[in-house]
Order: C-alpha cells, then structure tokens, then sequence
C-alpha cells in the first residue's frame, strides 16, 4: 500500500481501522470520529438551508417489506437477512421506502408538496469480501441520503435547487470543478414509454435550466428512471461520482404513496432520489487522498499544534492553546520531549494546518510564532493577533477556517 493510499494516511493520522471480524466496517478513532461528524454537521445545516427536514428510519425491516418495494427481488443477494423466530428481516440497503413510509403516513395534498425528506442513513450491503476496499468500498456505510416527492411540473426547481447545493458543498471541500452525466432509459425498465419520455424531456431540461454541462449516457439510467450523476476530480486526476439526481417513476405507486390533487382526485407523486457526497465513508476516503491528509483548516480535527521548545515553556504553551480554544479553533499542544525538528515532523506527520510554537521570547512578551502546513508561512506576532492571522492565511488559501455556512 503505497503513501498516497487513504488508509496508509488514515493509519498516519489515526483516524481509523478496520479488523477481520468486521469486514468492510470501520473503527472510527476520535480524530476520524471529529472529522466524520464535521462533515455529517456541515452537510445537516446545508440541507436544512435548502429545505429539507431530518428523519431518521428503521435498520432493519420485514422482509415482506422489501419484497414489496422490489428491493429483494434486485438486491436480495446483497441484503443482510435475519429472523426473529417468527418472521423474517433485512437489514437496509437503502432509506428511498422507509421515506415513503413517512409520506404515506397520513393523507398529502398537492398543497404539501414538494416534501423534502433528509436522513443519514446507516446501510449494509454484502459484499463480497475481494470487493473490499478500505473506505472506498464497504459493506456498512451512510448516505447523506435525501428524498424529494412532488409533481413532474416542480422537477425543475427541485434540481435547480439540489445543484446549487452540490455546486457550493463541493467548493467547501475544495472541488472546484465537478462533472455531470445525464443517463437515459436502460433497455430493462419499469414504467410507460410516455412517463420515461416526460421524465426525460423535464430532467434535461431542468439540467440546462440550472446551468450543468453535461454528457449524455444514453441507456445508462436505472430501472425506475433517469438520473444526474455528479463527479469530482481529485488531484491524482481520477473522477469519482458522489452526487445524484435520479427520478423515481416506480417506487411511489409500488408502495402506495399518493396525494389528492385540486380536483380531489388521488394522484402518485414523482420521487427524487438525491446524495451530495453519497456515502460518507467514501467521500472521506476520497478527500484525504485528494488534500494527501492535508485537510483544509476547517476540516482538520485538530487544527493548530502548540510546541514548546523546552519543557519549561510547557505553561505558556498551555495558555496559547486555551486562547486559540476561545477564539474557536480546536488546538492540541505537544508535550512530548522531543527537540523542535523532531516536533516539526510528528507535526508535519500529522497533517496538523497550523504550528504554534513557543519559547522564552514568546512567553515573556505574549507573543506566538505560527507555521503554515500547506504553503511554509510564517509569521511571529502578539497571541491576541494569532486568530485574525490564522483566518487570513486562510482565506488566502482559498479555504475556510471554520465550518462555512
Ligand atoms: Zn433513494
């Protein structure tokens, strides 16, 4: 496994690991965990921005359930099942019909639509054990998953509004360039040739309403309907698919959900399945090859290292790293006794952004001499100053310092 390799870089970091009685699961370490919840709060507070409401859905569901939805039938093989005694279960591999459940749960109107449902679903698949790989492929893993149910005339804005979200999240993450693919009818599919045509004319459409370049896939769409896919390009040059638009013609009438229209009549909504990054576990698998585990400042679990030349300033170390608390940044000092050059790679190491380090002249006059990861700046000022010039050197680099909003 070469240095470049996300778990190389996870196992640097001590992020996380994975073992053989868990195979394609991982063990967050508290860094990995920091990191992990960063990303699930800032896609949370994202999502509610754009409208969509939180839920949370069953792990585990009747068999009969998925048989009903499909789901068994196409993913069976894939599908953990298990039994109480009397009836049998899966585990999910997806949330799309737990979501259903929460629209059918009482009587919609077209006045309640479009409904916009969010959930970070936890699912398992079976894979098979060669298939495994890292973060990139596992069985158990979260979709910052979403679901819209509306008609086919508020598609349009629907992805209008999903790409604007996409395209902002993936400059956050320091993409800022990403691809589009437009998939067509598959040659197996389920609805009528007239509902794939309007489905196909209003999501194309409804693409080049929201401005997205994109290359056609012709017969590459699911099943059920066709879809938007959305890749990113790491700095290695390699594309990977994290976002999707895809409408759903299938799944609402095959599970029931309906709302009643303005004449009174019982009409099935279009569902629209969504993913700004797709699985959580990939897309951080994907960014610490891409930033090679040097994490943009408001991504980094720890974000300033404080190192004291000797051990006698051990104190004030203490002090700057109290500061930098207050002043919102998450600062680890160094207490190791190692020399400063040897401090300056465990640091380097550890794909910390910034390095505070302190000494007599510092502590005597409250002052801090700071180190930039990414590009080598430094700067020797007043610890009262240290913030302001962590936030500007930020901002030069083109990323946020804290969580942007
Ligand atoms: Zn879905």
């Amino acid at each position: 496994m070469d240095a470049f390799d996300h778990r190389s870089i996870g196992h640097r970091l001590d992020l996380f690991h994975f073992q053989e009685e868990g195979p394609g699961m991982v063990f967050w370490h508290p860094k990995g965990w920091a990191l992990y919840r960063l990303i699930e709060d800032y896609i949370r507070r994202r999502m509610k921005a754009a409208g969509f409401n939180e839920i949370k859905t069953p792990q585990i569901l009747a068999r009969a359930f998925w048989e009903k939805s499909g789901h068994w039938q196409k993913f069976g093989p894939h599908m953990f099942a298990l039994e109480d005694g009397e009836r049998q279960f899966a585990v999910k591999p997806m949330s799309c019909p737990g979501h259903l459940q929460v629209f059918n749960a009482k009587l919609r109107s077209y006045r309640d639509l479009p409904l916009r449902y969010a959930e970070f679903g936890a699912c398992h698949r079976n894979e098979p054990s060669g298939a495994l790989m890292g973060l990139m492929r596992t069985r158990a893993f979260v979709q910052d998953d979403a679901h819209v149910l509306c008609r086919m005339e508020q598609v349009a804005e629907e992805v209008k509004r999903f790409s604007q979200l996409l395209r902002a999240v993936y400059r956050d993450f320091g993409f800022a360039d990403f691809a589009v693919a437009f998939s067509t009818r598959p040659a197996v599919r389920e609805g009528s040739e007239e509902l794939w045509d309007t489905a196909e004319r209003v999501l194309q459409n409804a693409a080049r309403g929201a401005g997205l370049d994109y290359a056609l896939q012709p017969g590459e769409g699911a099943f059920y309907g066709p879809k938007l896919e959305f890749s990113l390009q790491d700095r290695l040059g390699r594309r990977w698919q994290c976002g999707t638009i895809q409408l759903d013609l299938v799944l609402p009438q095959r599970l029931g959900a309906q709302y009643v229209d303005e004449d009174g009549a019982k009409q099935v909504p279009i569902m629209i399945h969504h993913a700004v990054l797709g699985s959580m576990e990939r897309f951080i698998g994907m960014l610490l090859e891409h930033w090679q585990g040097r994490l943009p400042l408001w991504l980094a679990p720890e974000q300033v290292l404080v190192a004291a030349v000797s051990a006698q300033y051990f104190g004030y170390a203490e002090e700057v790293a109290i500061q930098l608390e207050a002043d919102g940044f998450r600062a680890a000092i160094d207490a190791s006794n190692e020399t400063l050059p040897k401090k300056i790679v465990g640091w380097r190491d550890r794909g910390i952004p910034i390095l505070a380090v302190v000494g007599a002249r510092e502590a005597e006059k409250a002052r801090v001499n700071l180190r930039i990861l990414l590009d080598d700046v430094r700067a020797e000022l007043p610890l009262r100053e240290a913030a302001d010039w962590i936030k500007r050197m930020a901002r030069r680099n083109g990323v946020a310092a804290t969580t942007p909003t």
